[in-house]
């Protein structure tokens, strides 16, 4: 996931390389404009002199990130001369100006002077990848390790159901040669019983530990409910200890939680800095922990950004040219779906009233420059996650986790005219539990839920990562397919109704069941737009309900 040490160290350094080039030029410019002010007055003065304060801040900063330290420290200390004169009412006292002069030869000279050391930047960020989330290509694979008869072929058909790549292994001393053949899983479902020795399993598990032998996250599975029995569980390393008969949904939900590690989405990041150098750095620092990072120099693109990357984060420097950072957060604040997104000031300026005046205009944090890389790195990894968490329970639906009615439409309007854009086919599925309501008639609503988290886990396990996934009321659903035309989309559905009617699903009484679904399908380009679209699966989700339910029926099938 990062970069290798050396590329990372080369990259950094490069950077530095940029900043030194520009470095002499920047000073120029600082000392022009010190000289600029000479014989102003009013207005002007007061303007020219929080300019030229705005500047050095920025320029101390960025000096101190590229470790400029002298060059940081003298900025500095034109910034507070700034200050000083900024306190006063006109005119300005000659003493001051007098002082600026003075820092101004100070600058030229630790800018000629100076040179960049990182100190152990690359180290430190290193030592903040293991928090990192990284996008983990899902295998699915699993070892199921049952003594011969246990249900065996049923586990595994379900699941296989679920999109399971299922290995079995009939008893444990074949475990060690199975997992040599098959290579890393992700999970190990073991029972404990074989042929009457309850402990096996847990022995043989224990011995392979001790030899080093690297083995899967364990899941037990099994009809002992005793102390002894769940302790030898924790002992052996169990992450989750389930009682048969179990529902393969709630077994599913556990093998998706202990695969679930690591396996998120990397954060979208954008910086927003007209320093370009300076944003690279936060750039590479960021990239190098997995996240993803759009860099815009030109504040005026903001607009366009948010829209093309959706990020989750946004990093605003204060001080840019065409519009300072307060009135760029006001304008994200201002667009609503964008109103919760952290927004935290990374910036030179380091005086505590001018920081909280811009938090006021909506920022969430401010961070001075220069930050410690790992500092930067947490800052915006924790802000980043909470809002993942607190978007997700805007979007999706509590129990199933898929979509919510209103997202769901919104997303069908999005794909829908990126289609008008491509031209590529899309599918949309209409989906509806049958007899539902018997379900919970009979057993009871807490089971008809399990049904409807089947179907849900179901759906999830089968289908793309790029499908939209929707609940929209009650056991009724939607699957968005971009790129997927009527007949396969329909193809497609007609495995996962199959798939669903053979999971079985246990009543509290002890007794099972099996519940069926009916699908619609309407696609891109024959139904046109969101409201056709819709229509046409729907009105093909009924006629499959009217031809006798269990069916997928497709819109153009004249039904
Ligand atoms: P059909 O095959 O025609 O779809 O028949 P049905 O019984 O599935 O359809 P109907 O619309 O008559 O009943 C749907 C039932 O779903 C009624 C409602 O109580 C139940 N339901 C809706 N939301 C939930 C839920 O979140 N949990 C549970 N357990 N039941 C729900
Ligand atoms: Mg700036
Ligand atoms: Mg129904």
């Amino acid at each position: 996931m990062s970069r290798d040490h050396g590329r990372l160290e080369k990259d950094l350094s490069d950077l530095r390389g940029r900043f030194a080039d520009d470095l002499r030029g920047r000073i120029d410019d600082i000392i022009k404009a010190m000289g600029s002010l000479r014989g102003q007055t009013g207005k002007a003065f007061r303007g020219g002199v929080e300019a030229l304060r705005r500047d050095v801040c920025e320029l101390a900063g960025a000096g101190a990130s590229f470790g400029y330290s002298q060059v940081s420290v003298v900025a500095r200390e034109v910034e507070s001369a700034c200050d000083a004169v900024l306190a006063r009412r006109d005119p300005p006292e000659e003493q001051d100006l007098a002082r600026l002069y003075r820092l101004s030869g100070c600058l030229r000279e630790a800018g000629e002077m100076s040179q960049g050391g990182s100190g152990d930047e690359t180290a430190d960020i290193e030592n903040s990848l293991d928090h990192c989330p990284t996008l983990k290509v899902r295998q699915n694979a699993l070892i199921v390790m049952e003594a011969e008869g246990d249900g065996i072929e049923q586990l595994r058909l379900e699941m296989e159901h679920f999109g399971f790549d299922v290995h079995v292994v009939e008893h444990p001393s074949l475990l060690e040669a199975e997992l040599a053949r098959v290579g890393p899983m992700d999970v190990l479902v073991s029972g404990l019983d074989f042929r009457g020795d309850k402990s096996a399993a847990l022995n043989v598990l224990a011995d392979l530990r001790a030899r080093g032998v690297e083995l899967p996250p364990l899941v037990i599975h099994t009809e002992h409910d005793d102390m002894q029995s769940r302790l030898g569980a924790v002992r052996a390393g169990a992450v989750a200890y389930m009682l048969k008969p179990v529902d393969m949904p709630d077994l599913v939900d556990q093998l998706e939680a202990v695969t679930r590690e690591g396996e998120q989405e990397p954060y979208r990041i954008l910086i927003i800095d007209d320093d370009e150098a300076l944003a690279r750095h936060t750039e590479l620092v960021l990239t190098a922990t997995g996240m993803e990072v759009m860099a815009l120099s030109d504040p005026m693109e903001v607009l366009k950004a948010l829209d093309d990357f959706s990020p989750e984060l946004i990093l605003l420097d204060l001080y840019m040219p065409e519009c300072s950072g307060r009135e760029i957060a006001t304008i994200i604040r201002q667009r609503q779906e964008f109103a919760g997104i952290p927004v935290v000031f990374l910036s030179g300026e380091d005086d505590k009233d001018k920081q909280l005046e811009a938090m006021k205009m909506g920022g969430d944090d401010f961070l001075t420059k220069p930050i410690r890389a790992s500092h930067l790195i947490s800052a915006v990894r924790i802000r980043a996650e909470r809002f993942r968490q607190l978007r997700a329970l805007m979007v999706r639906d509590g129990m199933t986790g898929l979509f919510n009615h209103t997202t769901t439409k919104q997303l069908l309007a999005n794909e829908l005219s990126r289609s008008h854009r491509s031209g590529a086919e899309m599918a949309l599925v209409a989906l509806d539990i049958d007899h539902f309501k018997n379900v919970n008639d009979t057993y009871g609503h807490a089971v008809g839920d399990r049904v409807i988290k089947g179907l849900s886990r179901l759906m999830r396990q089968r289908l793309r990562g790029t499908d939209i996934l929707g609940r929209m009321g009650g056991e009724e659903f939607a699957a968005i397919l971009p790129d997927t035309g009527m007949v396969e989309a329909a193809h497609l559905f007609d495995q996962l109704r199959q798939a669903f009617s053979d999971i079985v699903f246990h009543a509290a009484s002890g007794e099972t069941f099996s519940v069926t679904v009916s699908c619609g399908v309407a696609a891109y380009p024959r139904y046109a737009t969101v409201t056709d679209l819709s229509d046409a699966a729907d009105k093909a989700l009924y006629a499959a309900k009217h031809g006798g339910r269990n069916m997928v029926v497709r819109a153009d099938s004249g039904h």
